[in-house]
C-alpha cells in the first residue's frame, strides 16, 4: 500500500513538472549514409553445437546448472522479435540447431520465418551444420558438413549463404579461406582469433581487413575478403550486453522513471564506433551485438538496439543501422578500397605470451581417431549406398552424416569439450556407424550374390564387420575353421585406383591357409600375439562389450591383398593340416655398456638397423639409394600447472610445457624381433606405459610405427604431454612443412612469422602446428616425411628433427571456459585407468623432390583404409554362388595417380553427387603436378550419364553462376598476371573431367540406371 502511494505520488509530481512519457516510434529504418561513419549493428548468437553441454542439452535448455543456455528460446523469441519491427535483422549460423527447431514448427511459423528470410530480416550465415574447427579437421569432413547444411538451406528456402562466419575457431586455416570460403561462393569470411602480436600490429596498420590469398596454386583467383574483429565477436567496449540477466545498463529513455541514461548510452556507443573506426579502413564498422547463446529472450536485445539506433541517429555523429555481414561486405566492396594481402594461414593462435592454443591439436586423440575412421567409413558406405540404390526405408548413411557433421564443431573434434559431451559425440558416431554398417553388410551381400544383378531385395549372405580390430578383436576371424569351414573376407577399396596392401587379422590357430578369389594359395605369415597386445585387448573389449572375450587369438595372420579400384575382391581363410609360416622370433637382451650388437630388419628395399639398447640408428633403401642415420625416441613435456603469479596452465586448449623429459627404453626389457616373408617387426616396451612396434613390409618402402601410449602416470601431480621424435642429420635450416586440413603443405620456419617480428615466449608451443596428413623436412639431398593416422600437433623443434604429440593427460584446467582438466580415463567394473592411445605413424626418407608422391598417394590410402567384411561358410564353393571380384569402373581403368574420388553419393532425388580432387599443388611433383583427366565413361561403364551439372564445392549452386557473382575485392599489388590451370567445362558427350593441380570439382550427375531401391 505504501509502495502504491509512493508511485502515485511520483506520477503526479512528475506529471506536474510537465515531462511527457508516451509511446515512442523508434526510427530503425536507417540505411547506409555516404560520408558518415556507418555502424553496422549485427544481431547474432553464437551457439556451440556441443561444448559444456551436449548439442541436445543446448537445444532444449536442459542441464542449466552447467550453463544457462537454450537454443529453442533463441529461435522462438527471434520470431516474435522480428515480427515486431520489419527493420530488425538477425543472422543464424548453426544448422544443426536450426534443423532441430525447424522440424517442430507449425506451418504458420514456417511461413512467417520464410517471410523473414525472403525479406532479408533473417539471414543464414556460414550455413554448415556447425562452425567447424579449422585445425583438427580433414578437408573432406569440412566439405561434407558444409554441404549438408548448404543443401538444406537451398532446398528448404532457396537461399545460398554468402558469408563465412568462423568467429570462434582457435586459429584459421588456408583451406578454410581458399576452399571452404572462396569455392563455396562466399564473398567474405569473418573471424577474430589470430595471434595477439599479429593483431596488435594489424590494428596499428589498419590491416584487420585483408584479402586472404591462401593458396599458392590458385593465387588471386581464390582470394577471399577477410575481416578480423578487433577484439572478439561480442559487443564493443562500453557495456552493450542485453540478455535478461546481463549487467549492462539498458537504454532507459522514459523520463518518468529514474536513471534516464540516453545521453550516456549514446556517448558510449559513439565512442566505441570512433575507436573502431580508428583501426578500420573505409567508413564502415561492424558491431557484433551478441555472443554465446544470447537472444534467449530476443526482445531484450532488440528493444535496446532499436533505441540505440534511434538515438544515435538523432545525435547524428555517426550513422547506426540494422545490418548483416552481407550488407557490411557489400558496403566494403562498394567503397572501392585496396586491401592488404595475407598469405598462408593464421596458425598457431596465441591470446597471451604464454598461451599458445596448440594443445588442442592433440587433445582427445581417441576421439580424433574415431572421427577420422568414421569419415573414411562414411565415404566408403556412401559408395555402396550409391551402388545398390538409396533406400527409401533405411538403413542409410544419414545418421552417420549427421553425427560426423556435428563432430567437426570447434569444440568437438578439437577436444575442448567437457568429458560428458565428448562421450555424446562418440555415441552419436557409433549410432551412425551402426546404421551405416547395416547398409554396408547388406550392400556387400547384394553385390556378392550373383543372382542380385537385376535387383537386390533379400540377400542371404551374412557379413560381419570388425570395428574392434584396433584392439585385436574380430570374432569372425577368430573362429575355429575345421571340417570344411572357411572364412570369406570381402575386401572393399574405396579409392579410385587399384591398390596393394597387407591385411592383418587375429586367428586362433596356426593351421590356416589363405586363398585368393581364384583359389590360389596366397603367401601368408603368422606373427605370435604378444602379451602386451592381449592385455590391451582384454581391457578394452571388456570396456566396450561389458565382458571379456572367452578365448584369446594366438597369432596375427598377415597376407598381401590386391584390390581393384572402387570395388572388391575376396580372400579365403581355411583350416589346414600343415602349419602356416610363423615369423621367426629373436629376443635381444640389452648388453650392459655395449651397443655393438645390432639387429637388422627389412626383407625388401628398406632396411633398418637397431642396436641392442633399442635405438633405431640406420635407415637404408636399396631402391631409391637413400642411406641415413636416424634416431627415434619418446619424451614428454611436463605440463605447467599454473601458479598464483603466473596462472596460465597447460590444458585442453593450451600447450604450456614446463620442462622436457626424455623417455629412455627400460634397460631390463629385451627387444623382440619377428621376421617373416611379408613383414618384420621390432617390439619394444619403452617404459611401463609405452609400447612400440616398428614394422617394415617387404613390398613397401616406409617404416610403420605402431605406438601404444598410456595410461600416462600422473601420481606425481604433473600432467604429461607425450611426444615421439625422429632425428636425422637433414640440414633443415629451421624450416618444415605441415599440411592444411590434409591438403596444401605450408612452409613453417621455426621462431619466425612472415607478417611480424615474432617475440618468442614459448619456443616449443609457439612452433607447434596442426597436422592432418603429414609433416616433412628437407635439405639439398633428402626429405624426411612423417604421415599421421589422425590429427595431431607437431613441429620441428631442432634441425633434422620432427616431433608429434601423441597423447596428453593433464590435471588442471587452462581457463578458457571448459572448466575441466583434460584427464581422460577408461572404466570397467574393475575401476578406471588413464586412457590408452594406440595409433600409427609412417616415416619415409626420399631423395629431394621425390617425397610428394608418397605423401599424396599413400596419404590417401591412410585416410581410406580397406573395408573388410567377413562371412563364415560351411563348405560349398563361394565362387559358384558369389561374385568374388567387382569394380564399378572399367576393369582396365584406374583414376590417374594424382586424382582422388572424394564423394560418390546417391541423393534423395535420385541424382548423384560426385567430387573429384587433384592431390598435388603446383610445382609439388615433377610428374604429377599437371592437368589430370578422368574419363567418366570408363569410371561408370555400366551406367549412362544423362545429365551432368558442375556445382560449387558445397553443391548448392552451379559453379558458373557462383563465379560470376562472387565479389572480387581489390588487393594491394594485384597484377592479375598469374595463370591458373583449371579444367575446362565438361562436354556432356565426351564426359572427360579435367583437373588442374589442387582442383576439386563437384558435379550433380543423373544416371539412367540409378533407381531408388524399394525394400
Ligand atoms: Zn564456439
Amino acid at each position: 500500500m505504501a509502495l502504491l502511494f509512493l508511485l502515485l505520488f511520483l506520477f503526479f509530481s512528475l506529471a506536474h513538472i510537465g515531462v511527457d512519457s508516451a509511446y515512442i516510434p523508434y526510427n530503425t529504418s536507417q540505411q547506409i549514409v555516404e560520408g558518415k561513419l556507418n555502424v553496422h549493428v549485427v544481431a547474432h548468437t553464437h551457439d556451440d553445437v556441443g561444448w559444456l553441454k551436449t548439442v541436445d542439452q543446448y537445444y532444449v535448455g536442459s542441464n542449466n546448472s552447467i550453463q544457462g543456455a537454450c537454443v529453442q528460446n533463441v529461435l522462438d523469441s527471434m520470431v516474435t522479435a522480428l515480427l515486431k519491427d520489419k527493420n530488425r535483422k538477425f543472422i543464424y549460423v548453426e544448422q544443426a540447431f536450426f534443423q532441430r527447431w525447424w522440424r517442430q514448427q507449425s506451418d504458420i511459423i514456417k511461413e512467417t520465418v520464410k517471410g523473414f528470410i525472403n525479406s532479408g530480416q533473417l539471414e543464414f550465415i556460414n550455413g554448415g551444420m556447425c562452425m567447424h574447427d579449422e585445425a583438427a579437421v580433414h578437408y573432406i569432413d569440412m566439405i561434407d558438413q558444409t554441404t549438408l547444411g548448404h543443401r538444406f538451406i537451398k532446398q528448404e528456402f532457396g537461399k545460398i549463404p554468402r558469408i563465412g562466419w568462423q568467429i570462434d575457431p582457435f586459429g584459421h586455416s588456408a583451406v578454410q579461406a581458399y576452399l571452404l570460403s572462396a569455392q563455396v561462393g562466399f564473398d567474405a569470411l569473418y573471424f577474430f582469433r589470430i595471434d595477439y602480436q599479429d593483431k596488435n600490429k594489424r590494428k596499428d596498420m589498419k590491416e584487420l581487413e585483408v584479402v586472404w590469398r591462401a593458396s599458392k596454386t590458385f593465387g588471386s583467383s581464390l582470394d577471399i575478403f577477410s575481416g578480423i574483429f578487433p577484439k572478439n565477436y561480442e559487443p564493443p567496449p562500453g557495456d552493450f550486453y542485453f540478455e535478461v540477466d546481463d549487467k549492462s545498463p539498458p537504454v532507459q529513455d522514459d523520463p518518468l522513471l529514474f536513471d534516464y541514461n540516453v545521453k550516456e548510452r549514446i556517448d558510449a556507443f559513439v565512442a566505441a564506433a570512433l575507436a573502431q573506426a580508428n583501426i578500420t579502413r573505409t567508413n564502415h564498422v561492424m558491431f557484433t551485438m551478441g555472443t554465446d547463446f544470447k537472444y534467449q529472450y530476443a526482445e531484450s536485445w532488440f528493444r535496446n538496439l532499436d533505441k540505440l539506433i534511434h538515438y544515435v541517429n538523432k545525435d547524428g555523429r555517426v550513422n547506426a543501422l540494422y545490418s548483416t555481414p552481407s550488407i557490411y561486405t557489400d558496403a566494403k566492396f562498394a567503397a572501392n578500397e585496396t586491401w592488404p594481402i595475407k598469405t598462408d594461414d593464421f596458425f598457431p593462435y596465441a591470446d597471451n605470451p604464454n598461451a599458445y592454443w596448440t594443445g588442442y591439436f592433440t587433445s582427445r586423440p581417441a576421439l580424433k581417431r574415431y572421427v577420422r575412421l568414421m569419415s573414411a567409413y562414411y565415404l566408403a558406405a556412401r559408395q555402396l549406398e550409391f551402388l545398390i540404390g538409396r533406400s527409401t526405408s533405411g538403413p542409410t548413411t544419414d545418421s552417420l552424416a549427421d553425427a560426423l557433421a556435428i563432430a567437426q564443431h570447434h569444440d568437438a573434434v578439437s577436444g575442448t569439450e567437457k568429458q560428458h559431451v565428448a562421450n555424446d559425440y562418440a555415441k552419436r558416431l557409433y549410432i551412425g556407424y551402426a546404421e551405416a554398417e547395416k547398409l554396408v553388410r547388406s550392400s556387400l551381400a547384394c553385390l556378392t550374390e550373383s543372382s542380385s544383378k537385376i535387383g537386390c531385395s533379400n540377400p542371404t549372405t551374412k557379413f560381419e564387420l570388425c570395428p574392434l580390430l584396433n584392439v585385436s578383436y574380430c570374432p569372425p576371424s577368430e573362429a575355429y575353421l575345421s571340417n570344411g569351414k572357411y572364412m570369406a573376407i570381402v575386401v572393399y577399396n574405396s579409392l579410385g585406383w587399384k591398390r596393394e596392401d597387407v591385411l592383418r587379422v587375429p586367428v586362433v590357430s596356426q593351421y590356416v591357409s589363405v586363398q585368393d578369389s581364384e583359389g590360389r594359395e596366397v603367401e601368408s605369415q603368422l606373427l605370435p600375439m604378444t602379451d602386451s597386445t592381449l592385455s590391451l585387448r582384454m581391457q578394452h573389449v571388456k570396456a566396450y562389450l561389458g565382458s571379456s572375450p572367452a578365448a584369446s587369438p594366438k597369432y596375427w595372420l598377415t597376407f598381401t591383398v590386391s584390390v581393384p579400384a572402387l570395388g572388391f575382391t575376396t580372400y579365403f581363410i581355411s583350416g589346414s593340416t600343415i602349419s602356416g609360416k610363423v615369423a621367426s622370433l629373436e629376443t635381444l637382451y640389452p648388453s650392459e655398456g655395449s651397443t655393438t650388437r645390432s639387429v637388422a630388419i627389412g626383407k625388401g628395399h628398406l632396411n633398418l638397423l637397431f642396436n641392442a639398447n633399442g635405438g633405431l640408428f640406420q635407415y637404408s633403401n636399396g631402391k631409391n639409394l637413400v642411406n641415413a642415420s636416424i634416431g627415434q625416441a619418446y619424451k614428454f613435456y611436463g605440463a605447467y600447472n599454473g601458479s598464483k603469479s603466473d596462472p596460465q596452465a597447460s590444458g585442453a586448449y593450451i600447450f604450456r610445457p614446463d620442462g622436457t623429459y626424455p623417455i629412455k627404453p627400460e634397460k631390463t626389457e629385451p627387444l623382440t624381433v619377428m621376421k617373416g616373408s611379408i613383414v618384420d617387426e621390432v617390439h619394444q616396451q619403452i617404459n611401463p606405459w609405452i609400447y612400440q612396434i616398428t614394422r617394415t613390409y617387404k613390398s613397401k618402402e616406409y617404416v610403420e610405427t605402431e605406438f601404444t601410449v598410456g595410461p600416462i602416470p600422473v601420481q606425481d601431480g604433473v600432467g604429461k604431454e607425450v611426444v615421439t621424435e625422429i632425428t636425422t642429420s637433414i640440414a633443415s635450416k629451421k624450416t618444415f612443412y605441415t599440411d592444411s586440413n590434409g591438403r596444401d603443405f605450408i612452409k613453417r620456419i621455426r621462431d619466425y612469422r612472415k607478417e611480424w617480428d615474432l617475440q618468442v615466449n614459448q619456443p616449443v608451443a609457439g612452433n607447434y602446428y596442426p597436422i592432418n596428413l603429414g609433416i616433412y623436412i628437407q635439405d639439398e639431398s633428402k626429405e624426411l616425411s612423417v604421415l599421421v593416422d589422425r590429427s595431431v600437433g607437431g613441429s620441428s623443434i631442432s634441425d633434422g628433427q620432427i616431433e608429434l604429440m601423441l597423447h596428453r593427460r593433464l590435471l588442471v584446467d587452462d581457463a578458457r571456459g571448459v572448466d575441466e582438466a583434460l584427464n581422460e580415463t577408461v572404466c570397467t567394473n574393475d575401476g578406471c585407468a588413464g586412457l590408452v592411445i594406440q595409433g600409427k605413424y609412417y616415416t619415409k626418407i626420399d631423395p629431394i623432390g621425390e617425397g610428394a608422391k608418397w605423401r599424396r598417394t599413400f596419404g590417401q590410402e591412410i585416410y581410406s583404409p580397406l573395408l573388410l567384411a567377413f562371412s563364415e561358410m560351411d563348405g560349398g564353393n563361394w565362387g559358384s554362388s558369389h561374385v568374388s571380384n567387382f569394380t564399378v569402373m572399367d576393369p582396365s581403368y584406374n583414376l590417374p595417380d594424382n586424382v582422388a574420388l572424394v564423394t560418390l553419393q546417391a541423393l534423395d532425388d535420385g541424382s548423384v553427387l560426385l567430387r573429384l580432387a587433384h592431390l598435388y599443388e603446383v610445382g609439388e611433383d615433377k610428374d604429377l603436378s599437371v592437368m589430370a583427366s578422368v574419363d567418366l565413361k570408363k569410371m561408370f561403364p555400366d551406367k549412362k550419364v544423362s545429365k551432368i551439372i558442375e556445382m560449387n564445392l558445397s553443391a548448392n549452386q552451379e559453379r558458373d553462376a557462383m563465379e560470376k557473382k562472387r565479389l572480387k575485392f581489390r588487393a594491394a599489388d594485384y597484377t592479375g598476371a598469374e595463370t591458373v590451370s583449371r579444367g575446362s567445362p565438361v562436354d556432356p558427350s565426351e564426359l572427360i573431367v579435367e583437373l588442374g593441380p589442387m582442383e576439386i570439382r563437384t558435379f550433380i550427375v543423373n544416371f539412367t540406371y540409378i533407381q531408388l531401391r524399394k525394400s
